[in-house]
């Protein structure tokens, strides 16, 4: 999947509008989802910053169901990883375009080469006008965590009144908890506690007639390998069940 937007910011309101078309596919493809795992690269100005760990908690308010986030941060210069892969596609794909003497005039020309011709990948668009109405909903007034520049990991649950920063990523260590491994860096405040869990809309209401529509092929190109040093614990946590 790939947002495409002729708005070039790159801050973290323009990170929160790109983000929600990839949740609507991922709430479409499966509306069961009640956990989501980012992994993404570590740039303070875009992805680990104060701004984006108060979006983290704000996400599930777009899609009831998610009580759970964790964002992953790869350590700076660790290389390129699958979207990069997919961004480069797009770009090289225009390129190509461009080379068999047609033109790319701007970006509607842009949208619909890509969106017609990539059919691996699916293409959204984001305006700057909902650009513009994130922006509008992060506070102006957030408290720096001290030791962003450490933090590769942030774990959020609705349920739990702190949001989880660890030096590293740990998936055996409880959110809300100090991780065994020495991981931990230290807590934030979750503006978006839900005290009481009957105030969740029930998951199960939800029509999961799409469900069967979800069936892909999958082929060794769509296998992401993990090069980071994250711990995995295979068991499935029951814990908000
Ligand atoms: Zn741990």
């Amino acid at each position: 999947m790939c947002t495409l937007s002729s708005c070039l910011r790159h801050d973290a309101a323009s990170i929160w509008a790109h983000l929600l078309p990839v949740l609507d596919q991922v709430m479409e493809l499966n509306h069961f989802v009640d956990t989501i795992h980012f992994l993404s690269d570590s740039p303070s100005s875009q992805y680990r910053n104060k701004y984006m760990f108060y979006i983290i908690s704000q996400l599930s308010s777009h899609h009831s169901s998610i009580t759970r986030i964790t964002w992953n941060y790869s350590e700076a210069g660790h290389g390129k990883g699958a979207p990069d892969g997919i961004g480069a596609t797009v770009k090289r794909l225009a390129d190509q375009w461009v080379h068999f003497g047609s033109d790319v005039g701007n970006f509607e020309q842009f949208y619909k080469i890509i969106e017609s011709r990539l059919e691996n990948v699916i293409i959204k668009k984001v305006s700057e006008e909902e650009i513009i109405q994130r922006e509008k909903l992060i506070p102006e007034q957030l408290k720096p965590f001290r030791g962003t520049l450490s933090v590769h990991q942030v774990l959020w649950d609705l349920f739990t009144p702190k949001i989880t920063m660890r030096s590293m990523s740990c998936f055996l260590c409880d959110v809300g908890e100090i991780c065994n491994h020495g991981k931990h860096l230290g807590y934030i405040i979750n503006s978006n506690y839900a005290i009481n869990k009957n105030t969740i809309t029930d998951v199960t209401s939800y029509n999961i007639v799409p469900l069967a529509k979800t069936k892909r092929k999958f082929t060794n190109q769509n296998k992401i390998k993990l090069i980071s040093d994250i711990l995995i614990d295979v068991t499935n946590k029951t814990t908000h069940q």
